[in-house]
């Protein structure tokens, strides 16, 4: 956007009372490397209120339902009626009261929904080109977007740094006081920001790295954003699946599960014993009886038989296998490109991501690894059954006894 366009979403926040009085204002509307964002008029202490603005500056679905347009709204998902009422006023030009604030959204963020054919073959084989296409393909909306979804001008002029670790909610919303109902959003600043310094604040500590691509367009270097996503089934084709599933239900997991794994942090919990139900069959499906529905999951958190075990090794690392083989370049090639500090940012997103999910794909197998190499000194379920019986003894040795 250019300064007048700037310069006239102030003016019109000012008129409909976003901002108490320009010369009182804490922050302002200003560019910097992020594109806008909001810049410190004074010296703000840590927690200071940057930003509030009534839910009548908002758009969000009552404001879709309430335009000339809200008929057609009922029954939309909020998402939808807000897209719908963006692109009516967005027509609508000058015309539209909101003109001054839509002309200073961005036309396009790095967000991989508006990356090039080209640019997307850079993320070939990842994860995150599955849900950037689920997303244009607007299947994959459903995801945290939820009832509530509300663009809150001015307050959405916040940029993310990496730098505030402060992750605690900077915002919320609040009635205004006794004598209005009207809720507004209210932003405050979570560090000391000086005057003339951008406010930041720390968008979301849970997101992986793919997620930030997807929903903004930039990533972090910290290892515990590279992720991984793990989907495990219990196959309807499983001649036990009714047990299997039964017993995943009661400990809040069901026919599929899906495990976030990150860099440099430790399974899941609840992957291997999933892994196991998932695995068990043979002779180890005796456990699958209802006389063990109670005891079950303690049993499958530990090894339940070497086949057990032998089987989801073989299962894990076969998975980690055939999508290290989807890449098309290796950790090592793409650790060498993000050396370059003249990387085009959009390849430097995709470089970051295919590297990322490779080392955890890698840091997986390695782990699946090391427990098939020791499936011969781990203790299954009989061995600890017997010694629970104390007819094991110390060494290991299985105590027989001698008739007199
Ligand atoms: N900078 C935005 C603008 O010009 O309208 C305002 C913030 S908006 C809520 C979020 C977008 O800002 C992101 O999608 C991304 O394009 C940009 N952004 C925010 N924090 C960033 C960061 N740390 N690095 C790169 N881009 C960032």
């Amino acid at each position: 956007p250019s300064e007048a366009a700037v310069d006239d979403f102030w003016r019109w926040l000012c008129e409909r009372g976003a901002v108490a009085a320009s010369s009182a204002a804490t922050v302002k509307p200003g560019f910097v490397p992020e594109g806008l964002g909001l810049v410190a008029q004074r010296d703000l202490p840590r927690n200071e209120v940057v930003v509030e603005v009534p839910k009548r500056l908002w758009i969000d679905s009552d404001t879709a339902v309430a335009s000339e347009i809200g008929r057609l709204c009922a029954g939309l998902k909020p998402w939808v009626s807000i897209a719908l009422f963006l692109l009516r006023e967005r027509a609508l030009g000058t015309a539209s009261p909101w003109h001054p604030y839509l002309d200073i959204l961005p036309p396009t963020t790095n967000s991989t929904i508006f990356w090039s054919e080209e640019e997307l073959s850079e993320i070939e084989g990842t994860q995150l080109l599955n849900t950037t296409m689920g997303a244009k393909e607007s299947r994959a909306f459903s995801r945290g977007r939820g009832e509530n979804l509300a663009l809150v001008p001015l307050a959405d002029l916040i940029n993310h740094s990496s730098s505030i670790t402060q992750v605690d909610s900077c915002w919320e919303i609040k009635g205004k006081g006794i004598f209005s109902r009207e809720l507004i959003f209210s932003l405050r600043t979570p560090v000391y920001v000086k005057s003339g310094e951008q406010v930041h604040i720390h968008y979301d500590i849970a997101k992986s790295n793919a997620d930030l691509a997807l929903d903004y367009g930039f990533v972090e270097q910290r290892p515990d954003r590279d992720a991984y996503t793990f989907t495990l089934e219990i196959s309807e084709s499983d001649p036990f699946y009714g047990d299997k599933l039964d017993i995943a239900e009661s400990n809040g997991l069901d026919e599929t599960a899906y495990f976030d794994i990150a860099l440099g942090c430790p399974l899941p919990p609840l992957m291997l014993p999933y892994l196991r139900l998932v695995a068990l069959g043979g002779t180890d499906a005796f456990l699958l009886e209802s006389v063990f529905r109670n005891t079950i999951w303690g049993h499958l958190e530990l090894p339940v038989s070497r086949a057990n075990e032998e089987a989801i090794c073989r299962v894990v690392r076969q998975a980690c296998k055939s999508a290290l083989s989807a890449y098309h370049t290796t950790v090592e090639e793409d650790e060498k490109l993000m050396e370059g500090d003249n990387l085009d940012e959009r390849l430097r997103i995709a470089v970051c991501i295919r590297a990322g999910e490779k080392k955890v794909l890698q840091q997986i197998d390695d782990a699946f690894r090391e427990r098939e190499s020791e499936l011969d000194v781990l203790e299954y379920y009989q061995e600890r059954r017997l010694k629970d019986l104390g007819l094991v003894g110390e060494q290991g040795e299985i105590i027989f006894w001698e008739s007199k």
